[in-house]
């Protein structure tokens, strides 16, 4: 891995004597610098650290056109020592890899996103929140720079890494409605991506279900609509007695780092795991002979976000209210490891 010469550039007045740390709301305030990066000539440029700042582009710049955009979610926490740390970093930077090959964008040198990202969280330290449950919010981003209405792959791309310093993310428990007509993906499409269309495609059937009084949308799958698949924008887990269950990946599901993390330490610790697809008949009728005990989503932002009930077919099915969940138990274990307050015995921690 070669190291890469990042050029900086600082900005004149830093905005975080203005911010309120105990107020955060998620990924409304941005740190005072960026790190960007260029691909043209068939080449990445040398990335640049630079203020925040908005970006200028052509009209017809294709990410507005043809939606060549992708994304990527992660956090950076500090111990108490005030060491800074990354949780699995590599299998973001796999993954928008992974992402950027299905869109046919350019995929990016490892070094450029690690060293681009370390580089950036250095300069960036003391905006990286410490209470309890909060931390620095990392949003890496590639999109189609290069312009023309010609419905090809762009010529220029561009990659950013920009920060958001973010709060205890507490959601509280979520009411949600399993989908009979809408897919978020599809057999072959770009469900497995972490492309921003795929979200765009969500809004909609996610806000008729909050006009029936939901917050969220069980995804199933495409064909039959029989199978549960993700939890909004995030992995399913369910627990029915003492098993806990998720769908295994596929094109259609996102390949999540907290989900496979859980799927870790709940084995480690000893928990019954099973993989499988999971039909949504089984979970009516695990709730009605009791069986049922838990639905919680999982994805970086929140962790683990616990389902209260779920709406099917004109019906709300209500989850018990039970102490000492598998949700909270596997939330508390992956944040010590994240925040260097356990042994990190799986080796996911990357200290900066
Ligand atoms: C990002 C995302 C997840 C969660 O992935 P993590 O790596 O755990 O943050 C799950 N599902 C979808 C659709 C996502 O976009």
């Amino acid at each position: 891995m070669t190291s890469l010469t990042i050029e900086i550039e600082k900005a004149k007045h830093s905005k975080i004597s203005s911010v309120d740390f105990n107020n955060l709301d998620f990924g409304r305030v941005f740190t005072d610098h960026m790190l960007e990066c260029d691909y043209k000539d068939g080449k990445w440029q040398n990335p640049k650290i630079v203020p925040y700042q908005p970006i200028t582009l052509d009209p017809s710049a294709k990410i507005f056109h043809y939606g060549q955009s992708i994304f990527e979610g992660m956090k950076a926490y500090k111990d108490a020592n005030d060491d800074i740390f990354l949780f699995r970093p590599i299998d973001n930077f796999k993954r928008l890899n992974i992402s950027a090959k299905r869109l046919a964008m350019p995929e990016l040198p490892e070094a450029f996103f690690m060293d681009g990202l370390k580089e950036l969280l250095k300069l960036e330290k003391d905006w990286i929140p410490k209470s309890d449950g909060s931390a620095l919010y990392i949003r890496p981003f590639m999109f189609a720079s290069g312009s023309g209405f010609h419905a090809s792959p762009a010529d220029a791309y561009k990659f950013v890494i920009a920060f958001a310093p973010s709060g205890a993310y507490f959601s509280g428990k979520v009411k949600v409605l399993i989908e009979e007509k809408y897919s978020r993906s599809a057999n072959g499409g770009v469900g497995f991506a972490k492309a921003g269309g795929n979200y765009a495609g969500q809004f909609y059937p996610t806000q008729l279900a909050k006009d029936k009084g939901y917050q969220q949308v069980i995804w199933t799958d495409d064909n039959s609509h029989e199978y549960i698949e993700e939890a909004g924008a995030m992995n399913i887990f369910v627990r029915i007695n003492d098993t806990l269950m998720t769908v295994p990946t596929s094109d259609r599901i996102l390949d999540g780092i907290t989900r496979k993390s859980i799927i870790s330490i709940a084995e480690d610790l000893g928990i019954d795991v099973d993989v499988r697809k999971i039909k949504v008949s089984e979970l009516i009728e695990a709730s009605e002979n009791g069986s049922l005990k838990e639905i919680f989503g999982a994805g970086t932002a929140a962790v683990v976000s616990p389902i209260s009930g779920f709406g099917y077919k004109g019906k709300d099915y209500q989850l018990p209210e039970i102490e000492n969940t598998f949700g909270e138990l596997l939330k508390k274990h992956i944040t010590d490891i994240q925040t260097n307050k356990s042994e990190d015995k799986f080796g996911w921690r990357v200290k900066v």
